[in-house]
């Protein structure tokens, strides 16, 4: 039953059972003295009497207690029969509950009644646990109560070492935690609320720590076995580049993580790194750059992008600037044509291709490399890591990986989920962009904000519609965005204006002409669903209107934003809702407005949404601790993150005597001791 309902395997699985919150049982109450302000009370006196009043639904048993100060009412509507049995008057009671208030009189309904000749039945010397438990179980007669004297018993039977200490000694002092034994003791059975605050600060350290130092000790025995091709030089390919073919100046931000990437290539260990930039921050040509060195160096370069409209931007793009220099640039998605397609595998295995753009059509085993130096993976939260994986693969010697996303996630949880790769922030925006405006307007201002996009379009520039089409296969919403589609050119119609549609359920070559379209400005209207979410630049388009904003969450609405605000023009985003907007939603769409700042919004979504959600995560399940939440208790990852570091920097291997109480709990994992499971 505990099995089943709770994942309640062993000793140690009930242990870590904790309890949702404590009852301070360890205070008598005076009757006299109970004021409304009050919430549980427990009380002790004599029962005066017990009578059942009413009629059916009304049905109660009523009952008086009285100690020296005054006379408190209790009442019952359920069990009545087995709770008159099991009370009698005249008797000494300590009555427990939930204080409540009728004509000015105090009372509880439903109170725990103890008998105080009973001796268990004494006041508590501790807080008393109320564990969760489900519906099943309590039918059963397994309830909180119940489980609190399960886990009572077992602090009877275990003893210290059964709950070694695993931290350093130095930690415990330095930051004043509690012992493992004393925390899970404080923890179920605290004397007062501050035992219980200190058990609870111990085991998330604990639990962070631990966490941390894995993710680090995977990080540096990586750095320390992991080969990888030696990208010894920098050499023509790179430097005529930056010399002569690269249309803008690099940003401080992305020179610097060019650094970082050069030196990773460099150091004869494979490269892990993930580079996070906001939206229009400029990673794709850090990672053409990164490129280009692989070429200096003769090896072949990957970047692999969600989308077949990615793909063909990067092709598109990269054609464009290194055409100059005689570097070819290949292409493979699903939908490459069979004799295209033969050549470019072709010149893959050869060697004669160097750098190819693509979709998940990368990762077919049809394709082979003669050398592959770099994969760059844009765009990654699209992909998974087993997607990621597959790529290693193609080469005997691991190539270099570069992750790259615009999702920004917030540190504390690129902390927890990238813990064990190197990372990289492009902090800084491309000089000369103005942040896009961001307005919130209802359904009824629709004919003004039509009003606002005529205008823009009269002045050259190109305008987005999104609508929600999250399931793209869902009949119904497939007919919404149809709709949407019919309003928006009742709106703008032709010839005057011209628009052109783009989603999920076209296929890639009706997506790739549509797109072609607007960015060529043979359309000023681009109606779409989220697949243009990802990566598509056009700097002309400058206003971007979302349909049903509400239903969108944060970081996908900040993405879809980052569509536009690309050029020079002043750019504007339009959020659309109906009235009826519920608070999450209007929060959502408040933080939109205020700023346009990725990590500030990714740390309110944190905030908002938790961490289990967020998109962007590897695996969320690295991210749900028992105690620990990170986004509320980022002080404590933080310190954890800094301990875990400095230890395994003085001793990498945890061989020092201090360690070893640490290095045999991170070996058994979870210490199951030698204690027998609960059957
Ligand atoms: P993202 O990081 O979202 O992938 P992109 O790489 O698509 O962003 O870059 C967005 C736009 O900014 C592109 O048009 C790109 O050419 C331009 N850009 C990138 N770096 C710079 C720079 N240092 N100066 C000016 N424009 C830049
Ligand atoms: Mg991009």
């Amino acid at each position: 039953m505990l099995k089943k309902e709770l994942n309640i395997f062993t000793f140690e699985d009930l242990l870590n059972h904790f309890p949702l919150r404590h009852l301070d049982r360890t205070r008598v109450q005076l009757i006299g003295q109970i004021t409304p302000g009050m919430d549980m009370v427990q009380v002790k006196g004599v029962l005066l009497n017990m009578e059942i009043l009413g009629e059916r639904r009304s049905r109660r048993l009523v009952a008086h207690l009285r100690d020296a100060t005054g006379v408190i009412e209790l009442t019952w509507f359920q069990g009545i029969n087995w709770v008159q049995k099991s009370l009698a008057v005249g008797q000494q009671y300590l009555a427990f509950g939930k204080l409540g208030f009728f004509l000015g009189k105090p009372q509880i309904t439903h109170p725990e009644m103890e008998s105080v000749q009973d001796a268990a039945a004494a006041v508590k010397s501790h807080l008393e646990p109320v564990y969760p438990v489900t519906e099943k179980l309590k039918a059963r007669g397994l309830n909180g109560r119940a489980m609190a004297k399960l886990t009572q018993q077992l602090f009877l039977v275990i003893e210290p070492k059964d709950l070694p200490e695993n931290l350093p000694p130095s930690i415990l002092t330095s930051e004043r935690l509690v012992s493992r034994w004393q925390a899970y003791q404080f923890i179920h059975f605290p004397l007062q609320a501050d035992n219980y605050q200190q058990a609870v600060n111990r085991l998330k350290f604990e639990e962070l720590f631990i966490a941390q130092l894995r993710l680090w000790m995977l990080r540096s025995a990586r750095h320390r076995y992991s080969r990888g091709i030696v990208f010894a030089k920098v050499g023509d390919a790179f430097n005529t580049f930056f010399h002569e073919h690269l249309p803008f100046e690099l940003t401080g931000a992305q020179k610097r993580v060019l650094k970082e990437i050069r030196q990773d290539m460099g150091s004869g260990r494979q490269m892990n790194r993930l580079l996070q930039g906001d939206v229009g921050s400029g990673k794709t040509i850090v990672a053409l750059m990164a490129m280009l060195i692989a070429i200096d160096n003769c090896a072949q370069s990957c970047i692999m992008a969600p989308t077949e409209i990615l793909a063909r931007q990067h092709f598109d793009q990269f054609s464009k600037l290194l055409e100059p220099m005689g570097i070819k640039v290949g292409i493979l998605t699903g939908s490459t044509k069979s004799a295209a397609r033969k050549e470019v595998l072709a010149g893959l295995a050869e060697g004669s291709l160097s750098i190819i753009v693509g979709t998940h059509a990368l990762i077919e085993d049809a394709v082979r490399f003669k050398q592959l130096g770099l994969a760059v993976i844009d765009e990654q939260h699209k992909f998974g890591v087993a997607q990621r994986a597959r790529l290693w693969e193609k080469s005997t010697i691991p190539p270099h990986m570069l992750v790259m996303t615009a999702t920004p996630i917030p540190r504390t949880l690129a902390m927890t989920a990238y813990g064990d790769l190197d990372y990289s922030v492009i902090d800084e925006l491309p000089p000369g962009r103005t942040p896009v405006l961001t307005v919130h307007r209802l359904d009824d201002a629709r004919p003004q904000v039509m009003d606002f996009i005529r205008s823009e379009i009269s002045l050259g520039r190109q305008v987005y519609f999104i609508f929600p089409l999250i399931e793209e296969s869902e009949k119904l919403q497939y007919e919404d965005l149809m709709k949407g589609y019919d309003n928006v050119k009742a709106w703008f119609p032709e010839p005057q204006y011209w628009i052109s549609m783009v989603h999920g359920r076209m296929t890639a070559e009706q997506k790739d002409i549509n797109m072609q379209r607007f960015v060529n400005k043979d359309t000023q209207i681009m109606v779409s669903t989220t697949v243009i979410e990802v990566g598509v630049n056009v700097p002309n388009a400058s206003v971007m209107v979302i349909e049903s904003a509400e239903k969108f969450g944060l970081s996908q609405l900040h993405q879809l934003r980052g569509r536009v605000g690309r050029g020079s023009e002043k750019s504007y985003c339009i959020l659309l809702s109906g009235s009826q907007v519920g608070k999450d939603a209007k929060d959502r769409l408040s933080v939109m407005c205020s700023t346009t700042d990725g990590f500030k919004i990714a740390e309110k979504d944190l905030e908002l949404r938790g961490p289990g959600d967020i998109s962007g995560t590897r695996q969320s399940g690295a991210l749900n601790f028992r105690l620990a939440n990170i986004a509320e208790d980022r002080h404590i990852l933080e310190l954890a993150r800094a301990y875990a570091e400095k230890i395994l920097e003085l001793d990498h291997g945890l061989e020092l005597p201090t360690h070893q109480p640490l290095k045999s709990f991170l070996q058994i994992g979870r210490a199951k001791g030698e204690w027998s499971k609960i059957s």
